[in-house]
C-alpha cells in the first residue's frame, strides 16, 4: 500500500501498490499516484529544504542547489524548491577575496597571480581584483619581478572579505599583507 494525500482536501488515504489512481473517499477527487507526494516523504522533503535554505543563507549556492535538486528528485512540483531554484539562478556569488597590488616605487611590472595552481590573473600596478573563493584553503602564487611568493589563505566564512595586499616597497623588497 502507498500512503498518499489528496491534493484537493488534504485527506490521507492508502492506495494499493498495483493501482495508479484512486478516488478520494472524502471529496471524490481523482488522485493519480505519480502526481502526488507520498506522505512518508514529507519529513524528508522538509529536512532537505531546510538544508537548502541554510546553505542559501551562507551564500554557498552550489550546496543549496544540490539540496534543492534532491527535493525536486522526490517532488518535481515542489513550489518551495522551484522558488529557491529561481532565486539561485539569479543569485550572484559574492566576492570574498580582494587582491591588491600596491606599488610604492612606480613599478610598471604587472603582477601575475596563480590561484590554486590553475587560474591566472594579471594585476596592473595599483590595481586590484576581486574573487569569489569557496570555504577552505587556497594557495596563491605572486609572480613579481624578481621572486615568486607563495601564500596560503584559509576562507572560513564565505561572506567575510579577506584582503591580500602585495606591496612593492623597493626594487628588492616586497611584502604581502593579509587582512
Ligand atoms: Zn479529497
Amino acid at each position: 500500500m502507498k500512503q498518499v494525500k489528496c491534493p484537493n482536501c488534504g485527506a490521507s488515504m492508502e492506495i494499493q501498490d498495483n493501482r495508479n489512481f484512486a478516488f478520494c473517499s472524502y471529496c471524490g477527487t481523482k488522485i493519480i499516484v505519480n502526481e502526488v507526494v507520498q506522505i512518508n516523504r514529507e519529513n524528508e522533503i522538509n529536512n532537505l529544504l531546510n538544508r537548502a535554505y541554510e546553505y542559501e543563507l551562507k551564500h554557498d549556492y552550489a550546496k543549496a542547489r544540490d539540496y534543492c535538486n534532491k527535493v525536486l528528485d522526490i517532488d518535481s512540483n515542489n513550489e518551495f524548491a522551484r522558488a529557491l531554484e529561481k532565486r539561485l539562478d539569479s543569485a550572484s556569488p559574492i566576492n570574498n577575496v580582494i587582491i591588491k597590488y600596491n606599488s610604492l616605487i612606480n613599478e610598471k611590472f604587472k603582477l601575475r597571480i596563480t590561484l590554486d595552481g590553475i587560474t591566472w590573473h594579471t594585476i596592473e600596478p595599483n590595481g586590484e581584483i576581486s574573487l569569489c573563493l569557496p570555504i577552505g584553503s587556497h594557495f596563491i602564487l605572486f609572480a613579481g619581478r624578481k621572486k615568486t611568493y607563495r601564500k596560503k589563505i584559509d576562507v572560513l566564512d564565505s561572506k567575510k572579505t579577506i584582503t591580500i595586499t602585495y606591496i612593492a616597497k623597493s626594487w628588492h623588497s616586497n611584502e604581502i599583507k593579509v587582512e
